[in-house]
């Protein structure tokens, strides 16, 4: 905007804003200084600015200043270069989006964050991990500025799983929310031009523009990213929740989610969003959350925590997205437990081994069709070989391997006198062919895929069956040691070759 129409804003501004007219003159003509809306701004000498919402006209909107430790509120601010005032609501879509309504202080971290806890427990039917996860999603959404990407969530679940009670519980406490189904219309794209909302989306509502809904958010996690609508670009760089009756096909896409599972619920003691209780609280919680954010929006280190070096790629930007704003370290180390877990279900987020593993099983049982087992030994050394290949730097190690093995549920394994075996049972031969498919691992053309029967779809005779006698008393520890047999080392020899 050039700068004569934003000192023509703001003067506008400021007679809505104090009703005096002649006071709006007065501060124009005493300064040269450009006139700037600011959604956030941060000023060189650690002052932040952000605009609210006017407690007292919520169709007005003010700047909260904080300085010193101390916030402040006014209609204007003048900083050495510029004179800033709040963003206004001016369009339909700023009008729909939430402000707070100020800062108020809060007892601790851990003590905000259970308050949180408290009011999705009071309004959604989930398991205690998963509104924790959400918690934190909500905590992240006011540091939005500072974290490594914009987070999404998928609630994903059936019609009436509660997904929308979801959507309009977050929207209390989200900082900038903004709930639509409009992702298309130019004031859309305008709002997020001028701020930084976190958007929800319901897909249901959005269904007629899905190409629109997945490039914004394919192109919306990584910061400085736009998207282009109409030959223009816009911001598209904000945190996102969006409903799904069932995940897109698109594991780029999903791996950029925290994925949480709605289901109906049977309790009948559940609070709607609408309650005027839960209103109040949640006011009071945006409030609290703002003076957190002021409060730290400086002062957000990341710690190493035990478990989060189990992450990778997108996964572990999702968890510091997460963890950075949470001051407390057992909630950081629970939440690298949670996307642990996050990762499992996340098709494109296997981690190297784990590929490398079902890549050199898939190589193992086609190479040799009629093998009952196959030893852990070496089969670490395949994945290795694989790692080295695909230019990992890590290793594996047969605990590693055998971890993986069991997280990908293949536990049909027998130790012998060389050591920890998996037997290639056909169940097992089949489960491979299906976490291929599952996780869509790439995989190379063996000789002896046209004599598979899982490759080819052909039904084997009953008689193909290998029966394994499995030894309830003595389930696998994965991390045995190992020996080696023959026609394994023969094995570990080719693939040294
Ligand atoms: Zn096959």
């Amino acid at each position: 905007m050039p700068r004569r129409s934003l000192r023509a804003a703001f003067f506008l501004h400021f007679c809505q804003a104090c009703g005096d007219k002649s006071a709006a003159i007065t501060v124009i003509k005493m300064t040269s200084k450009p006139v700037v809306e600011a959604d956030f701004v941060e000023l060189p000498d650690g002052t932040l600015l952000d605009t609210i919402e006017d407690p007292n006209n919520p169709g007005r909107t003010l700047l909260a200043v904080y300085r010193d430790r101390c916030v402040h509120y006014t209609d204007h601010f003048e900083a050495d270069d510029r004179i800033c005032v709040p963003i206004s609501r001016s369009t339909d879509v700023l009008k729909h989006l939430r402000f707070s309504r100020g800062a108020k202080s809060y007892e601790s971290s851990p003590s905000l964050l259970a308050a949180l806890i408290t009011i999705i427990s009071m309004c959604l039917d989930m398991p205690y991990h998963q509104i924790a996860l959400l918690s934190c999603f909500i905590v992240s959404t006011w540091f939005i500025e500072k974290l490594p990407i914009a987070p999404y969530v998928a609630l994903v679940g059936l019609p009436r799983s509660g997904k929308t009670t979801a959507l309009r519980l977050l929207d209390l406490l989200c900082r900038r929310s903004l709930l639509t189904s409009d992702i298309t219309s130019a004031g859309f794209y305008e709002t997020c031009n001028r701020v930084t909302p976190t958007l929800l989306i319901d897909e249901t509502a959005t269904a007629g523009d899905r190409r629109a809904l997945f490039h914004l958010l394919r192109v919306g996690s990584t910061k400085g990213s736009v998207a282009i609508r109409r030959n223009k670009a816009f911001n598209a760089y904000c945190p996102k929740v969006v409903c799904w009756t069932e995940l897109p096909h698109d594991a780029a896409l999903n791996s950029r989610c925290i994925i949480i599972s709605s289901q109906e619920t049977d309790q009948t003691d559940l609070r709607r969003v609408t309650d005027p209780q839960v209103q109040a609280h949640a006011d009071d919680l945006r409030q609290m959350l703002q003076q957190y954010r002021f409060e730290n929006f400086n002062r957000l280190t990341l710690p190493r925590v035990p478990g989060d070096e189990h992450l990778h790629s997108r996964i572990r930007d999702l968890y510091e997205a997460l963890a950075l704003p949470i001051g407390d370290p057992i909630t950081r180390k629970a939440l690298a437990g949670e996307f642990q877990l996050q990762q499992n279900i996340n098709r494109e987020s296997l981690s190297p081994i784990q590929v490398a593993l079902l890549q050199g099983l898939d190589e193992y049982i086609h190479e040799n069709s009629t093998d009952p087992t196959c030893a852990n030994r070496d089969l670490t050394e395949a994945v290795n070989v694989k790692l080295e290949y695909s230019g990992e730097t890590l290793r594996a190690s047969p605990r590693q391997t055998g971890h993986a093995l069991t997280l990908f549920g293949l536990t049909r394994r027998q130790r012998t006198n060389t050591g920890w075996v998996l037997l290639l049972t056909r169940d097992t031969r089949e489960r491979i062919h299906r976490l291929i498919r599952r996780y869509a691992v790439e995989i190379g053309n063996s000789e002896n895929r046209d004599g598979c029967d899982f490759c080819t779809g052909r039904k084997p005779p009953a008689s193909a069956e290998t029966k394994p006698i499995p030894d309830p008393h003595n389930p696998p520890p994965p991390d045995a040691p190992e020996g080696e047999s023959g026609e394994h080392r023969e094995l570990r020899a080719r693939k040294s070759a």
